[in-house]
């Protein structure tokens, strides 16, 4: 077998080529949707005067992180070890890997990537939250000659990874002074829990409490001469409130690029810019029966961990309600009792209820200039961490 041949005779093809020619089920990206989206996060960063470190989990091309870093991005966050070797390796130079890393065999890697980015004058960092996370972290580094950036990462709400705040926070910066190799970069502060909560009165309580959290920390660790120089967090639902805080000067949304179906039900925040649905999984019709159709997208091409996908539909198409089929299949119903149907080899064009998992299923994105219906394929853009 050889994935690279099939990568390209799957997909080289397509450039220039109208949407149709996308053979399914593909991912596909509004590539102008992308752009306005990239503007304004890069805008509100810009005019708030806040640090843009968009997470890269999303999308895990360099590619794209290149273009985020060229629109005003200081740099990407990536969740594991082998986003961030994918992304090095396609160039992108400034990259945290705002996740616990523990593990002696990923921590080696850790060291090799923060080597590499130092030899092109970039920079690693990475997060942690316990003695053991900071021990095994600079014995891995003792193999380099290179320095990471460590951020300690505090709980503030969602009670997953993160030191409590305040006096135990102050007790792992002063452990990390124990080693040369470990540069003490600030706190990681994000609240993942707070992101998808629907209303705005909510998300603004929730990050009110993991603000008071934040100012704890930073009063206990200014207290001891070891004010942090850089505080991180804030996601898609809850960016505009961490930026208003006053508290956070780094922001690392990552959803915001692409949008979903369920960032869409949350109540929208007048104080961060709108942004629009950029990504769609193109479906076929295969199969239709009395009362429903099947398309050719199920869970190995659409993420359901955060409910169905919506259907867009374009001018002319039937409304329609998307059900779980398997693993290749979704059902469709129509909107309206005894509506119309799609017919077989009708495309139907899906949005993700969850962006992240979604891209992860696919080896790339296929961005159309001009219209999902009559533009044309403008880029064939790798996922290049896809499963990493
Ligand atoms: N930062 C961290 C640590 C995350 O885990 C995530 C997402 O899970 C994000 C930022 C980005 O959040 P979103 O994609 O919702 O904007
Ligand atoms: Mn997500």
């Amino acid at each position: 077998m050889n994935a690279a041949s099939n990568h390209q005779s799957r997909f080289a093809a397509l450039q220039g080529q109208k949407p149709d020619a996308i053979d399914t089920p593909a991912l596909v990206l509004d590539a102008e949707a992308v752009n306005r989206n990239m503007q304004r996060m890069a805008e509100f960063a810009a005019k708030h005067q806040i640090k843009l470190r968009p997470h890269a989990k999303l999308h895990k091309s360099a590619d794209i992180a290149r273009l985020q870093m060229q629109a005003g991005a200081i740099g990407v966050c990536v969740q594991t070890v082998g986003e961030g070797e994918a992304l090095a390796a396609g160039g992108v130079n400034d990259i945290f890997i705002s996740n616990e890393i523990v593990s002696p065999a990923k921590l080696r890697r850790v060291a090799g990537l923060a080597q590499l980015l130092k030899n092109r004058s970039g920079k690693l960092a990475i997060a942690v939250d316990s003695d053991e996370g900071i021990d095994r972290l600079a014995l891995a580094m003792q193999t380099t000659s290179a320095a990471i950036d460590v951020f300690i990462e505090i709980d503030v709400g969602q009670g997953r990874c993160g030191v409590a705040p305040g006096p135990a926070a102050v007790a792992l910066v002063q452990r990390l002074q124990g080693s040369a190799r470990l540069r003490y970069a600030g706190l990681h502060a994000y609240h993942g829990g707070a992101q998808h909560l629907r209303t705005v009165a909510e998300r603004r309580n929730a990050i009110g409490q993991a603000a008071l959290r934040v100012a704890a920390t930073r009063d206990a660790l200014a207290q001891a001469n070891l004010a942090p120089a850089i505080i991180t967090g804030g996601g898609t639902g809850t960016f505009g409130l961490e930026a208003a805080s006053g508290l956070w000067n780094e922001l690392q949304p990552g959803s915001f690029l692409f949008m979903d179906a369920d960032y869409a039900r949350n109540e929208r925040d007048n104080a961060q810019p709108a942004f629009e649905q950029a990504l769609f999984v193109k479906s076929q019709v295969i199969s239709v029966q009395d009362g429903h159709a099947v398309c050719d997208a199920g869970c190995k091409s659409i993420a359901l961990d955060s409910g169905p996908p919506l259907v867009h539909a374009l001018p002319g198409q039937p409304a329609l309600i998307y059900a779980s089929g398997g693993d290749e299949h979704g059902i469709l119903r129509s909107a309206t009792a005894g509506g119309p149907l799609p017919a077989v080899g009708d495309t139907v064009w899906l949005i993700p209820s969850h962006c992240d998992p979604t891209v992860n299923l696919h080896d790339a994105m296929i961005a159309v200039q001009g219209g999902l219906a009559a533009g044309a394929v403008s880029a064939v853009v790798r996922v290049d961490a896809r499963g990493a």
